[in-house]
Formats: structure tokens, sequence, C-alpha cells
């Protein structure tokens, strides 16, 4: 029976391995993956580098890299579990992986520079465990949430469900837009406020709530009315917009911002029984404009006064919003964008609309510069919220 020594020289005779003066050619269009656990990754790994420890690797290459001509670099202290790596992918059929001889160690006696990796305390790994479970998502993704930075346009109906699933989450910074305080009639279904709040501030009272929640997250109060004049210094601390405006002029401005800044927005509506959802996602898919270019004359819209809606369903739309933020912000799944999702809360029924960019839209039409697209403070009026 071979020894473990006799086995690691027929693996090496098997595969193909790199160096660390060659790997700065070799790793040219190459990912590089550390195997190593997580003791190890976090005391430092090589800049640009992925992390899949090796017993996830055969799980989760294909997630990785999809593509299995994609030249691959595995390394690990040493150069022995990259070298069973190698054969591992080889045997997956990945055509062209090396092996790093010497591994982490001989880059770091070499002197080269290493980054060190943002990982979980012991008390977030066990409060995203759930997220962190799913390959999809892993320590990578939820570190990723922690540094993201989502806007939310109004603390009401729509934007009490996703703040509270985006905290919860651990979405590291909310903003959060609104000029209101709390009112009787809002407790309806703005389940982010509460009795003893009402007369407060809104974005003060979804701050409490949000704290209490999830003390990983940062919340910051805007307690402004968005206006042409100081919405883009706004939208560009922020990586993605959380619409849910309750008027016209809110809904155009933003629209028009987010594309002069590249910045996506996961906008949704609701009326009586019946709410939409949808993302736009600038350069992928259409905007507000193609579908509406230009509002509605003021006296056509529903008074706020008048128009009613279902309790429940700004919760439905809102957390739907949420999940959409969520897939944004880690690059997963298929998002809304280009479809418009309807919901019908007396039939419970979901349609959904195919939405296409309008080559002659007045914002992201054809020859339409971002920078030379203009804001635009429409009368106020109300939509419903
Ligand atoms: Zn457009």
């Amino acid at each position: 029976m071979a020894n473990f020594q006799a086995y690691l020289k027929d693996v090496k005779s098997q595969i193909k391995e790199t160096d660390v003066p060659a790997l700065s050619k070799d790793r040219d269009g190459a990912v590089v993956i550390d195997v190593r656990e997580q003791d190890e990754y976090v005391q430092g790994y090589i800049p640009g580098a992925r992390w899949i420890p090796r017993g996830f690797l055969e799980s989760r290459i294909e997630d990785a890299v999809p593509d299995k001509s994609t030249p691959v670099i595995l390394y690990c202290a040493g150069g022995t579990r990259s070298a069973l790596s190698a054969r591992a992918l080889g045997e997956l059929g990945y055509t062209n992986v090396k092996s790093l001889a010497g591994g982490f160690t001989a880059w770091k006696r070499g002197g080269h520079p290493f980054d060190l990796p943002i990982v979980l305390d012991k008390e977030q790994q066990i409060r995203y465990s759930r997220h962190t479970m799913l390959p999809e998502v892993g320590e990578e993704g939820q570190i990723k949430l922690l540094k993201s930075k989502v806007l939310l346009l109004g603390a009401g109906g729509l934007g009490a469900p996703s703040s509270v699933y985006l905290a919860a989450a651990g979405v590291g910074t909310l903003g959060m837009v609104d000029d209101d305080v709390v009112d009787l009639s809002n407790l309806q279904r703005q389940i982010i406020h509460a009795q003893d709040r009402i007369g407060m501030p809104k974005v003060e009272s979804a701050k409490k709530t949000l704290a209490g929640l999830n003390p990983d997250v940062k919340v910051i109060p805007h307690k402004m009315r968005l206006v042409a004049e100081n919405i883009l210094p706004l939208l560009a601390e922020y990586d993605l917009v959380v619409d849910g405006a309750d008027n016209f002029p809110t809904r155009y401005l933003l629209n028009d911002a987010a594309l002069k800044l590249g910045k996506p927005v996961v906008h949704a509506s609701i009326y009586r029984f019946e709410g939409q959802v949808t993302a736009f996602i600038p350069g992928k898919g259409p905007c507000y404009r193609c579908l509406y270019p230009s509002p509605p004359p003021p006296d056509m819209a529903p008074s706020c006064q008048e128009a009613g809606v279902l309790g429940v369903l700004p919760g439905i739309i809102g957390s739907i919003q949420a999940n959409e933020a969520i897939k944004i912000l880690l690059g997963i799944g298929q998002t809304l964008a280009g479809r418009l999702l309807m919901f019908d809360a007396l039939r419970t029924k979901f349609r959904e609309l195919k939405l296409r960019r309008d080559p002659a839209c007045p914002t992201c039409g054809e020859g339409v510069r971002p920078e030379n697209i203009e804001l635009i403070d429409y009368e106020q009026f109300c939509a419903v919220g």
C-alpha cells in the first residue's frame, strides 16, 4: 500500500504547478482560489483571490467558475492541499488548473503584499447562520451585505417591511428619506411605527425599530423632501434605492437622478387592493420614463385622502422589494429588471408584464447621455403610499 508521500508524488505527477515568481504572469485571466481553512484565511490572503475552503471546493466550484476552461490557480499554505484540490478539479472536468507550489507561505516569505479579510464575528456568525449556510450567499455574500448601503424613499407602507427585512438581513447602512410624522391612520399598515410614537418623525421612529432589531445596521435618517437640488449628493452615497415614494414628482426625480448616477432602483406602488413592483437597473432594461414618459396632470391623479389601501398589501409588496434589493446587492438570481410583477390581493393572483426599453425614452433612449439628463421638480401632487 502506498504511503502518503508516494501518493502525493503520484498526484503531483498528474497535475500542473506554478510557483510564486511565475504567478503574476500565470494569473492573468485566471481565477485564483484560496482553499485553506478559515483560521488560516483570516491571517491574510493573496490579493484578488477567492476563498473556497477545501471541504467545499467540489460543491461550490461550479458556481464560482462556471466555465470549465477558465484558468484556475489554487493555493493552500504549502502546496499539498492545493495539489490534491487541483486533481479533484481535473476530475470534475476543469481543463486548466494549476497548484501554487509553496503556497501562501512562499508568497509571504517572498515579501509579497497580502490582504486581511473582513470576517464575521462570533455573534454575526450566529445571527446570519441561515444566510451563510446558503451557498448563494455564504460568508462572502453576508459581508457584501454588511458593506452595502441602501437608501429607502419613504418610511411608510412600503418602507416599513422593506427596511425591516433589509435590516434583519444585515444590510449595513440604511438611509431613510421621509419628512412626515407618525399619524394614527398610518398604523393600519406601517408596522415599523407604534402607538406610542404618534407625532414622532417617521425616520426617527423607523430608526428606533431597526436599531432594536439589528445593532449591525447603521440607520441614517434624512428628514427631508427630495428635490432636484438635494437628490444627487444624497444618492451618490448609496449603492441602491428602494422606492416607496408616495408621489409622482419624487418618482420622476428619482428615476432621472438614478440614471445620471447609474444606481439601481427597486420600484413599487400600491393602490387599494393592487400592488406592482419592478427593478430599474441602468443599462439592463427600461426605466420609469420608458413606461410613463411624463407625469399625469395633477387633476387626474387620485387624491391621497380618497384612496384607500388594504393594510397587508404594502407588507407583501415591500417584502418583494427587499427580496429584489438583496438579490441585486449579492448579484444572484434573476431580477425584476424588464418585468413588472403585479399582485391582486382580492383574487390572490400574481401577473407579470414584460417591460421593454423605449428607444425614444427621454432619459434612457438612444443617444441620451446620462450627464445631460436634467432634473425637474414637478408640481407636488399625491399618489398612494
Ligand atoms: Zn427609459
